[in-house]
């Protein structure tokens, strides 16, 4: 099983297939370093994305970037996913995982290289919802051992179903 992220009207590199459980790294890796940084609505919700990543619908999780809700607001919300990227390859968080990602780095410059030759048009009724309206309170509530959004299921690094036995 496996999970295919795509930028079909990409200028760059246009999908990103992973496994399982590279998707789970990937999705993990993401969710490290966009806590700490998302502080808009509309960037809340996306580390939200991430942190829900994967939980259910096992190897059918990817998506096109199109499928974002960009807004009329697409170019600060396409730099703050380039920013979030670029934070989560300087390792950003690494220290909380249990296991060692050796390809993380190789997803997360792939990925944003497909970011890079993408332009977002905004979408008046996205189906992932209206981003510019905050998330629900408890969803970006943080676990107190890794600082992570709590999402619908639970921090993802405490979650024994995706991350390796200690
Ligand atoms: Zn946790």
């Amino acid at each position: 099983m496996a999970n295919l992220f795509t930028a079909d009207d990409s200028t760059g590199p246009r999908y990103l297939d992973l496994t399982n459980g590279g998707t789970d790294v990937f999705y993990d890796v993401l969710t490290l370093a966009g806590c700490v940084i998302a502080q808009t609505p509309w960037q809340r919700n996306l580390v939200l994305r991430f942190a829900d990543g994967h939980r259910l619908g096992r190897g059918c999780d990817g998506f096109d970037l199109a499928e974002l809700p960009w807004t009329g607001d697409w170019p600060a919300e396409k730099a703050f996913l380039d920013q979030l990227i670029a934070l989560a390859l300087t390792r950003h968080g690494w220290d909380r995982l249990n296991y060692d990602p050796p390809y993380a780095i190789q997803y997360l410059t792939r990925f944003r290289e497909m970011l890079a030759g993408y332009t977002p048009v905004p979408e008046p009724t996205p189906k992932w919802g209206d981003w510019r309206l905050p998330p629900a309170a408890a969803l970006t509530a943080e676990c107190d051992t890794h600082s992570l959004y709590v999402g619908e299921y639970g921090c993802r690094l405490c979650d024994e179903y995706i991350q390796p036995p200690p």
